[in-house]
C-alpha cells in the first residue's frame, strides 16, 4: 500500500510540473504571438496600402476623373480595398457573362439572319434604291423591324440612307455598309425634298409673272380686214383658220390649243400666273383683239402658239417670230421680244431635238404689231412635213415642246 501511495505522489508531482511548464510556455507563446501578430498585420497593411496605391495609379490611368483617385493612400483602408477588389471581381465576372451572352446572341442572330421575320417578308421591294433623309433628330437603326430589336446605329437628322424595302411602319435601309430597319415615319425622299425646294425657288424666280398664251387661229376664219398695226394703212384678214396636218389632217387651231392648254398647266405648276386668250376652238377673236386682251391683262410676256406650213414637205424645224429692230409699232420692245423669242426657240429645240431655225424677224404680223408687251410667235414645227406633223400630235412630244417653252420663259425672266 505504501508503494502505491508513493507512486501516486510521484505521478501528481509530474502532472504538476507539466502543468507549470505548460502555464509558463503558454504565457511566453502568447506574448510572442501578440508581438509577432502586430508586426505581421502592420506589414500586411503596409503591403496592401502599396498595392492599393498601385491600384489607384492604374485606375487613375484608366479614368483620371474617378473619385477613387482623389483619395490619398492613407484614406484607403483595408475594408474598402477588399470591397474594391470584390467589386472588381464581380464586374469582371459580369463582363464575362455579358460577353458570353453577347456571343450567344450573335450566334443566334447569325442563324436568324438566314430566316426572315414575318414583318420583313411582308415588306415591299423598291425597284431602285431610293435615297432618303432622316427627319427626326435621333433615329435608331435596328437589326429587325421591331422595337425590341438590337440597335445597330443611331442616325441623326439629315443623315442619308438608301431605302431597299418598306411597309407602313418600317423601312429597310442601308447606312454606311449596314442594313437595318428604321421607323418609316421619320424618312423623307431626298428627291421629293429637293423638288419641293426647286419649286419654291422657281416660284421666287418667276415671281408670279403673268404670261398670256394665245392658241393661234380658231375653228372659223374671219376674213374681215383690220389694220396690221396701230395707225397702219395696210390691212389683213382678222383671223385665218391656219394650216392642216398633212399626215394627221388635224387643223392647226386644234393642235395649237392642245399645246396651249398643256403650257398653261406647266406654267401654273412653275408658279406663273396665266392668261388664256382662248380655251375653246369656237371663238371669234381677231389678232388685234388677242393682242389687246394680252396688253390689258397685265401680262409681262405674250406667247402665241402656232404650227408652220410650207409647199416643200421636206422642210421641218422650229422657229420663233419677233419684230425687227425698225418695227414702227413696238420698236421699244425689240430687245425684249428678241430675247424672249431666242430663249424659247433654243429651249424647245433642246427638249425636242428638232431643227433650230432661229428667229424669223417680221413686221407683217398684226398679232405682234398691236402688242404693248414683249411677244413671240412660236412655230412649233411644220404640219406640211409628215414626220413632224405626226410627232407634234404625240403627247410626249407636246410635253417636250411645253417644257421647252416654259424653260425659255424661266430663262427670259432670269435675264430681266
Ligand atoms: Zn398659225
Amino acid at each position: 500500500m505504501k508503494k502505491k501511495g508513493q507512486k501516486n505522489r510521484i505521478r501528481m508531482g509530474a502532472y504538476l510540473l507539466v502543468f507549470l511548464l505548460f502555464l509558463t510556455g503558454c504565457g511566453k507563446d502568447k506574448r510572442n504571438l501578440d508581438s509577432s501578430g502586430i508586426t505581421s498585420m502592420q506589414q500586411e497593411q503596409q503591403e496592401e496600402t502599396t498595392a492599393q496605391e498601385e491600384e489607384t495609379k492604374d485606375a487613375a490611368l484608366e479614368n483620371p476623373k474617378t473619385e477613387e483617385t482623389k483619395k490619398s493612400p492613407a484614406e484607403v483602408n483595408m475594408g474598402s480595398y477588399k470591397e474594391a477588389q470584390e467589386k472588381k471581381k464581380n464586374e469582371q465576372s459580369l463582363a464575362e457573362a455579358e460577353a458570353s451572352e453577347e456571343a450567344k446572341k450573335q450566334d443566334n442572330d447569325e442563324t436568324e439572319e438566314t430566316k426572315e421575320t414575318e414583318e420583313e417578308e411582308d415588306m415591299i421591294m423598291v425597284k431602285e434604291k431610293e435615297v432618303m433623309i432622316v427627319s427626326a433628330s435621333s433615329l435608331n437603326l435596328r437589326r429587325h423591324p421591331s422595337m425590341d430589336a438590337e440597335v445597330l446605329a443611331r442616325l441623326s437628322r439629315g443623315d442619308e440612307v438608301e431605302k431597299t424595302r418598306f411597309n407602313d411602319d418600317w423601312t429597310e435601309v442601308e447606312f454606311r455598309g449596314q442594313t437595318g430597319y428604321v421607323s418609316s415615319e421619320y424618312l423623307v425622299s431626298k428627291e421629293e425634298k429637293e423638288t419641293a425646294g426647286e419649286e419654291s425657288t422657281a416660284q421666287q424666280n418667276t415671281g408670279g409673272h403673268i404670261i398670256a398664251i394665245d392658241a393661234g387661229h380658231q375653228d372659223h376664219a374671219n376674213n374681215e380686214q383690220e389694220p396690221i398695226g396701230p395707225g397702219a394703212a395696210e390691212t389683213k384678214p382678222k383671223v385665218s383658220s391656219g394650216t392642216q396636218g398633212i399626215a394627221t389632217n388635224k387643223p392647226e387651231y386644234v393642235l395649237n390649243l392642245e399645246v396651249s392648254l398643256k403650257l398653261k398647266q406647266e406654267l401654273i405648276d412653275r408658279g406663273y400666273q396665266v392668261v388664256m386668250i382662248r380655251e375653246t376652238n369656237e371663238v371669234n377673236l381677231s389678232n388685234q383683239e388677242r393682242a389687246s386682251i394680252a396688253n390689258d391683262s397685265g401680262a409681262e410676256a405674250f406667247v402665241r402658239i402656232h404650227a408652220n406650213s410650207s409647199t416643200d414637205t421636206s422642210i421641218n424645224g422650229t422657229l420663233t417670230m419677233a419684230p425687227t429692230a425698225s418695227n414702227p409699232y413696238l420698236s421699244n420692245l425689240y430687245s425684249k421680244c428678241h430675247s424672249l423669242a431666242q430663249h424659247i426657240v433654243d429651249s424647245i429645240c433642246e427638249q425636242t431635238g428638232s431643227k433650230n431655225m432661229g428667229i424669223q424677224e417680221t413686221d407683217g404680223m398684226s398679232g405682234i404689231n398691236w402688242c404693248t408687251v414683249p411677244v413671240a410667235i412660236v412655230e412649233m414645227g411644220f404640219m406640211s412635213n409628215p414626220e413632224e406633223d405626226q410627232r407634234m400630235s404625240e403627247e410626249g412630244y407636246q410635253d417636250k415642246i411645253v417644257t421647252g417653252i416654259a424653260n425659255g420663259l424661266d430663262a427670259y425672266f432670269t435675264e430681266q
